[in-house]
């Protein structure tokens, strides 16, 4: 019997799945290491396999243990953390368990059968076949009706020399002859690559246990590896070059296009949420026209199931064009789609569309890989955009600060139409501030600046370039009518007036207003507005002044 268990044993050690030797108590008397590693590195031996794996069905494995029958079953392992596939190979004194980890939806039981991915095989001494699972009918292509005899499989098979092989060569007559295990491969046998496993069982009856790799199998699950690991590669490159991608924008489109060059699709969108609930879009491949016009359709609503889980395969693509208006869903034949979790509870929503052809799930497993690059690329934009915006605006009225101002204005001046800027100062503001108190002052400056904000549009830029010194650009059409604009303003400004205690704030402006000549150069663009604002103030204040020589372009 210890011979047995020994034979057993190399079995187990020559398996990729979890594997442990039972007793007919479900008491662990050998582990391989896969097993050991799945069970968080504990010894097992002598241990029931209940008290190791508690969540393993009781009536189950009661059940498989006595019986004769291979036998499987999925169950979800808390110690594990994932659904495993479990299986019985019974053996007169030991039975092995063979567990491996499943991804995919749980399969029915039929399908489960179909997965142990053994040929298992009992024979009798003279290699009649006894029992044999759906894998290892296939294997060596038999029929599904009635079971034939091995002996004959093996030698209408010819060797690598073309030769016969005569019976008792082959390796389950072998290991009953010798009462021990053997294990020969690979055999080509019936258009199968084999590795054969022979484990002779009930000396009495002389039974054997056969057991059939397939080595194409063994082969598929290599290349499989291989290319996991390219993939995986593939994503820790990309997330290279998003750290080093300079800009927001420039980060999201990187990721995406790394997305589109690994899954190998057309189209991809992506539809990120902000603090405000107001939702930004990035398109990248041929959709890019139809960026900008994502619907104000909660995402979620176009596959509820996204909400909980990562990267999902769509059917069903009718509702994307109240996502994406303008989109043609029967442009498309694939559709892939998964939620992306970027800061605390912050979900975005990515879509990869192909137009060829479906996708496959390899293909969802590489979205699903993809998804924390996604996420770091949605937080460093989130980031990077919130520096931007905090380094180029005044914190008090939310307007542009001088650096931004100056950066939009240089290349206003490259404008086939030269634009104007207005010059401005607060009126004597010191007495407001030593009269009612800084926060008077604040104040003014804030209904001040919402005034400019009111007059901001496409070709108009207002911004705080100073204490209480603001700044207006007019581009184009606007450009034209800088003086009339001008005296509007400074009119209107005259008219405001502030709620306070003891009473109403009132202030005024003085301009200094005047068009780009094209050729000048920036500064003396700048010193000629600041040189009509310093008269301005000498003139008496609250007031506009212009050149009087007529400028180019008026
Ligand atoms: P003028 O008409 O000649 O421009 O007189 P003025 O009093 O406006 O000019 P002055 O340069 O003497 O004073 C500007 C004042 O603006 C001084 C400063 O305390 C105040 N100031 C600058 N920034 C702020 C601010 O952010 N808040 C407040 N409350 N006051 C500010
Ligand atoms: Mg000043
Ligand atoms: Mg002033």
């Amino acid at each position: 019997m210890a011979d047995r268990a020994e034979n057993h044993r190399q079995l187990l050690n020559s398996l990729e799945e979890a594997a442990v030797l039972l007793d007919r108590d479900g008491i662990v008397y050998h582990s391989n290491s896969m097993f050991r590693s799945l069970i968080g590195n504990q010894k097992p031996e002598s241990r029931s396999l209940k008290e190791l794996l508690p969540a393993i069905p009781e009536q189950w494995l009661h059940t498989s243990l006595e019986s004769d029958e291979v036998s499987a079953f999925v169950f979800h392992s808390p110690v594990v953390g994932c659904s495993l596939l479990a299986s019985v190979l019974p053996g007169d004194q030991y039975r092995i368990l063979m567990i491996w980890k499943k991804e995919e939806e749980l399969p029915s039981m039929v399908q489960l059968q179909n997965l142990i991915p053994f040929g298992i095989l009992l024979l009798d001494t003279n290699g009649n076949i006894l029992k044999c699972n759906p894998a290892g009918r296939k294997l060596l292509d038999l029929s599904s009706s009635g079971f034939t005899n091995l002996n004959r499989v093996w030698s209408q098979s010819r060797d690598r020399a073309n030769r016969r092989r005569p019976q008792e060569h082959a390796p389950w007559s072998r290991a009953l002859e010798q009462g021990k295990s053997i294990h020969v491969g690979p055999v080509s046998l019936a258009q199968s690559v084999l590795d054969i496993h022979c484990i002779p069982i009930q000396s009495e009856s002389g039974q054997v246990l056969v057991v059939l790799q397939d080595m194409h199998r063994e082969h598929r699950n290599q290349n499989r590896l291989r290319n996991a690991l390219e993939i995986n590669r593939s994503i820790n490159s990309l997330l290279m070059d998003l750290l080093r991608v300079p800009g927001p924008e420039e980060t999201i489109h990187r990721a995406l296009r790394g997305a589109l060059e690994l899954i190998e699709a057309d189209d991809c969108l992506m539809i990120t949420e902000e603090d405000s609930g107001s939702r930004i879009a990035f398109v990248e491949g041929t959709l890019k026209d139809l960026v900008g016009q994502v619907n104000s359709v909660d995402p979620w609503e176009f596959d509820p199931a996204l909400r909980k889980e990562g990267a999902l395969l769509i059917r069903n693509m009718d509702a994307l064009p109240q996502l994406v208006p303008g989109i043609k869903p029967g442009e498309y034949r694939g559709c892939l789609a998964a939620s992306v979790l970027y800061e605390k509870n912050r979900r975005g929503l990515v879509l990869i569309l192909r137009k060829a052809s479906r996708f496959k799930s390899r293909e969802r497993r590489i979205l699903q890989l993809l998804v924390p690059a996604l996420s770091a690329a949605i937080f460093k934009f989130r980031y990077e955009a919130r520096l931007n915006l905090m380094a180029t605006t005044d914190p008090l009225t939310g307007l542009f600060n001088r650096r931004r101002f100056f950066a939009v204005l240089e290349s206003a001046v490259r404008d086939k139409t030269p634009p104007a800027i207005l010059q401005m100062d607060l009126d004597l503001f010191k007495q407001i501030n030593d009269s009612l108190g800084h926060q008077a002052g604040d104040r003014v400056l804030e209904v001040l600046a919402a005034e400019l904000k009111s007059m901001e549009t496409d070709g108009v830029t207002a911004a705080r370039t100073g204490g209480e010194e603001f700044m207006i650009l007019m581009r184009n059409e606007f450009a034209s009518r800088y003086r009339e604009i001008s005296e509007e303003l400074r009119k209107s400004v005259e008219q405001l007036e502030i709620e306070w205690d003891p009473e109403p704030i009132q202030f005024t402006l003085s301009i200094g207003a005047t068009r780009y000549i094209p050729g000048e150069k920036l500064a003396d663009f700048y010193a000629r507005a600041d040189k009509l604002l310093y008269q301005a103030k000498e003139s008496g204040r609250n007031q506009s002044c212009f050149e009087s020589v007529s400028i180019p372009g008026r």
